[in-house]
């Protein structure tokens, strides 16, 4: 079964608003951050609300274990010039996996780090510490690093690093890697060849510590480094080639996640921007490429 879904909202009545969110657009899937990407500021998880959202999740088949939680992007524990702030980056993720766990989330994904001012081997050392340091603690949820595009200094920009990560983490059984077809690509991997990549992932990591995947088409060339995700068939990656990753035999269990951009009111204006998760996951069901969704999509949100 194709498990599918995208970024939805917490912000909204928490995991009830998020769950509501993702069943608006047809999917068996979501994945959240439990407050702005770009900040720290965190609620307590209120209980009554998550009791409601995983019942609904029941009565719609969603399965608790395939939703991902996404640590926010300005949290960095590759660099430990500053003790301060690395110890505050190791005492939030702590505590977001406790809140993880408060929700029944296995699954958290993080950026690994930037390695500013030092080199990429010092800086996947800072975070095997930290990941290590993070994982003493008593919770349930599981980190997933995120394979990154390699803009500026970002760790885990190919599979070596990735393998490194890993490798270097004690406790196995709670680390795990997300995929993101877009980073993937702006890296230097060609999603063409995916079976290719996946291959070299399973010589140097492990196919089977994949345990997210990010779909998202790129506005960029492949080995751009740029990092900039574009709607499902309106990049560089093309449709056909992220259907390949999707329906891939050897990732059918895992939580196909879209991070693709809002769409405008048009081409040239977004005053308003509208979510094209719906239409994205139809297409994808339907193996089929729809030039027009655009419009389709502008037409449902209006
Ligand atoms: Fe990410
Ligand atoms: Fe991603
Ligand atoms: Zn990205």
């Amino acid at each position: 079964m194709l498990i599918i879904g995208s970024h939805v909202s917490f912000g909204n009545n928490q995991l009830l608003g998020a769950v509501e969110e993702a069943l608006s657009y047809g999917a068996n899937t979501l994945m959240f951050y439990t407050g702005a990407p770009t900040n720290t500021i965190r609620k307590d998880i209120d209980e009554e609300t998550t009791k409601k959202a995983l019942d609904l999740m029941k009565e719609n088949d969603i399965d608790i274990n395939n939703v991902i939680c996404h640590a926010p992007y300005i949290v960095n524990l590759g660099n430990k010039s500053d003790l301060d702030k690395w110890s505050f980056s190791i005492n939030f993720l702590k505590e977001e996996l406790k809140r993880c766990d408060r929700m029944g989330v296995t699954k958290m994904v993080l950026h690994p780090g930037n390695a500013i001012g030092i080199t990429p081997e010092e800086g996947i050392n800072n975070i095997i510490e930290a990941v290590n340091e993070i994982l003493s603690a008593d919770a349930k949820c599981k980190i997933l690093f995120e394979t990154m595009a390699g803009k500026g200094t970002e760790c885990g920009r190919n599979i070596d690093e990735i393998a490194m990560l890993v490798k270097g983490i004690t406790n196995k059984k709670r680390i795990g890697v997300c995929v993101d077809t877009c980073h993937i690509f702006d890296a230097g991997y060609e999603v063409s060849d995916f079976d290719k990549y996946l291959d070299e992932f399973d010589k140097k990591v492990g196919v089977e510590y994949i345990e997210c995947v990010h779909v998202n088409d790129s506005k960029n060339e492949c080995g751009s480094h740029k990092d900039r995700h574009a709607n499902i068939g309106f990049g560089n990656i093309g449709f056909d080639n992220l259907l390949s990753v999707i329906y891939h035999k050897k990732l059918e269990h895992v939580s196909k996640i879209l991070e693709t951009p809002y769409v405008g009111n048009s081409d040239d204006d977004k005053e308003r921007l509208y979510p094209p998760y719906k239409y994205e996951i139809m297409m994808i069901r339907d193996n089929k490429f729809d030039k027009d969704i655009m419009n389709k999509i502008r037409k449902e949100y209006k």
